[in-house]
């Protein structure tokens, strides 16, 4: 928990149960967790606010979205270098088509990619499918 609060504090963000809790809940698993993901895990938590954390979770740098081509929404906890508006999350991201899991491969990056003449890249999402695994 001591570690939980301090990166909220990092972040900006002031200490709450609610922050607490859905922070612990991403940092016990290495998997992207969609909002009704969430619910399962945290039980009674109010939707809205549960929503309004994610967002301002996501604001701060704390998570960012794990584009899966599923069509649920789905976030992951972001590397330290993360931080307000200023997301550095360049790596894939990978959906186990059996068991529905959807990870961050922090090791992997998104290849430079050769655009045709005047386009530029604001950010790129790479997604993989395959077998985890555990799977
Ligand atoms: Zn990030
Ligand atoms: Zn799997
Ligand atoms: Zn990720």
């Amino acid at each position: 928990m001591q570690k939980l609060e301090s990166l909220l504090k990092n972040h900006g963000l002031r200490r709450t149960e609610v922050r607490l809790q859905v922070l612990s809940a991403f940092s016990q698993q290495d998997k992207a967790y969609s909002q009704q993901d969430l619910q399962n895990v945290l039980g009674n938590i109010d939707r809205v606010t549960l929503y309004r954390t994610l967002r301002s979770f996501e604001d701060k740098g704390l998570i960012h979205r794990a584009i899966d081509g599923t069509d649920q929404a789905k976030y992951a906890l972001c590397q330290s270098h993360c931080t307000s508006n200023a997301h550095q999350d360049d790596h894939i991201h990978f959906h186990c088509v059996t068991c529905g899991k959807t990870v961050c491969i922090d090791d992997v990056q998104v290849p430079t990619l050769q655009l045709p003449k005047g386009y530029t890249i604001q950010d790129a999402q790479l997604i993989v499918r395959g077998h985890c695994g555990q799977c």
